[in-house]
């Protein structure tokens, strides 16, 4: 690709596509967006441009085209692996979607909602909920994250267990192809089997085919009843087995199954020191049930939990008696993903196995990192009535981030090998970005490449889409 310096004709163009106040090239305007939210990782870039309409998303795209410029489209920048920033050309201009964020409609009577991409996650949710409804998605990173973001890295988090991942809570796209021109696909239907259902192509592709302007959502009724219960377990066999009971005794309304080891309660503290577990157990479960009629839950929950304990599966159940008790519950959950950054640099994964190889996942890699890795300090959580575990490893104190980053590339791969030996995936929700890109593409079969990089070729000949995100630049450029 031409890396371009920033002449003053360029310049007066990028003002062109997208006015004076959409156009930062300074170091300070363009700060926020150049580093990741972990704090891991911080690129460059030529300009950060901040469209305000379609037709401005479109003109950039064309500009860049015309330039020969690679275009980072960037969301709420809260993705873990470096989709949204550019940490290897620092040529490229980074689009931010953040001026594109209006609420279009909201049609409960068809349980639809379309926004901008760039509405971010909790405005949605809150759309839905003035209407009665809930947009079902939710992840730590709701308050920033947007939701052009959660389709392009097909988001997960906690609900995924009853409501699916973004990828099947989107009912159309709007995007913005690489050479200009905007392919609109809302139409409201939930059944359209006409032929390539090429919104897919695009839900999960992380900024590679395409910018995505405009989402329509499914809606579901709101859950008026809501129980959750924080539960203290001897392993995760345990939890796991617990799983399988809960998820055929709670009729479908088991809404989130979060499993964490007690290890990382301390982590959850760093955010706010009043934390404190409601369990001593060494493995905890966070449950919820929810539903949008008036369904007995309480009943179900304490009886199913009465069973559990009196065969052993769990040595100690709290029920939330609140929805504030609820909240502090939620709080262990959310805070150990926040204090783990306040650690600094450390190993995150995002593994995915079948919902039974749990425990040997876990098993697998605390042994692995207790015996290559001595000091290091592994810590396991996730979504585990979904299979996926965030085994997460802390550096020793003291050890420098050189060489911390160094051990951590050897602990990151003997993990993903963990993983693919049990049939299972480096990424169950975070994305490919640029720190798994080459595990990613390593581990793909000739036919997959070939069917990966015929789309990419299709749609964006002159890979300025993205580049480097989840395709390697050196691997697959010719
Ligand atoms: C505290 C915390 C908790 C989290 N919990 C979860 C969780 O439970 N589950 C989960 O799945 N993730 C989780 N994440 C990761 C992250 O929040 C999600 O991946 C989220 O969907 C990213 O959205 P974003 O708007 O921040 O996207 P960004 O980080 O800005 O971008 C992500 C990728 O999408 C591309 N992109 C962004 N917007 C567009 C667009 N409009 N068109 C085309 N491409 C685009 C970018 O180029 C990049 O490749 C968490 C992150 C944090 C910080």
């Amino acid at each position: 690709m031409t890396v371009h310096r920033l002449s003053p004709k360029i310049l007066s163009a990028m003002e062109g596509a997208v006015g004076q106040s959409g156009v930062a090239i300074d170091t300070a305007g363009m700060a926020k967006y150049l580093g990741d939210w972990s704090g891991d990782h911080r690129g460059g870039a030529l300009a950060v441009l901040k469209p305000a309409s379609v037709a401005e998303v479109q003109a950039v795209v064309r500009l860049c085209g015309a330039l020969g410029l690679g275009i980072i489209p960037q969301g709420g920048n809260t993705g873990l692996v470096a989709g949204a920033i550019d940490i290897e050309t620092r040529g490229a201009v980074i689009v931010s979607l953040e001026r594109l964020n209006a609420i279009r409609l909201v049609d409960a009577d068809n349980f639809v909602l379309q926004a901008d991409a760039g509405c971010i996650l909790q405005t949605v949710k809150d759309a839905a909920e003035a209407h009665d409804c809930l947009f079902p998605l939710a992840l730590g990173a709701q308050g920033s994250c947007q939701i052009g973001g959660n389709a392009a890295s097909n988001a997960g988090g906690i609900n995924v267990l009853r409501y699916g991942m973004a990828r099947d809570l989107i009912l159309g796209l709007e995007v913005v192809l690489p050479d200009g021109e905007l392919w609109s696909g809302f139409s409201g239907l939930r059944k359209d089997n006409r032929g390539y259902d090429l919104k897919q192509l695009f839900i999960g592709s992380e900024g590679t085919l395409g910018i995505i302007t405009g989402v329509e959502l499914k809606l579901f009724p709101k859950p008026i009843r809501v129980e959750t219960a924080y539960l203290g377990l001897a392993s995760f066999e345990a939890a796991i087995a617990l799983f399988r009971q809960a998820r055929r005794a709670s009729a479908d309304l088991m809404s989130a199954f979060e499993i964490i080891g007690s290890e990382c309660i301390e982590l959850a503290r760093l955010i706010d020191a009043d934390i404190s577990s409601p369990v001593e157990a060494p493995v905890h479960v966070l449950i919820e049930l929810s539903a949008s009629a008036a369904v007995e839950l309480r009943t179900l929950l304490v009886d199913f939990l009465a069973g559990a304990m009196e065969s052993g599966l769990v040595t100690e159940a709290v029920l939330a008696e609140s929805s504030a008790q609820a909240r502090s519950f939620w709080a262990i959950r959310e805070g150990l993903v926040e204090g783990q950054a306040k650690r600094g640099y450390h190993v995150r994964t995002d593994l995915a196995v079948r919902i039974s190889d749990v425990p040997a996942l876990v098993d697998q890699a605390r042994r692995f990192v207790g015996l290559d890795h001595p000091g290091w300090l592994p810590q396991a959580y996730g979504h585990a009535g979904d299979g996926n575990i965030h085994f997460n490893v802390l550096p020793p104190a003291g050890l420098a981030e050189s060489e911390a980053r160094a051990q951590g590339a050897d602990i990151t791969g003997g993990l993903y090998r963990i993983a693919d030996a049990l049939g299972g995936s480096i990424s169950a929700e975070h994305g490919i970005g640029r720190t798994r890109n080459r595990a990613f593409w390593a581990g793909l079969a000739p036919t997959h490449r070939r069917l990966v990089t015929a789309l990419k070729d299709a749609l964006d000949p002159q890979g300025l889409m993205n580049p480097g995100c989840l395709l390697p630049l050196t691997e697959t450029s010719s």
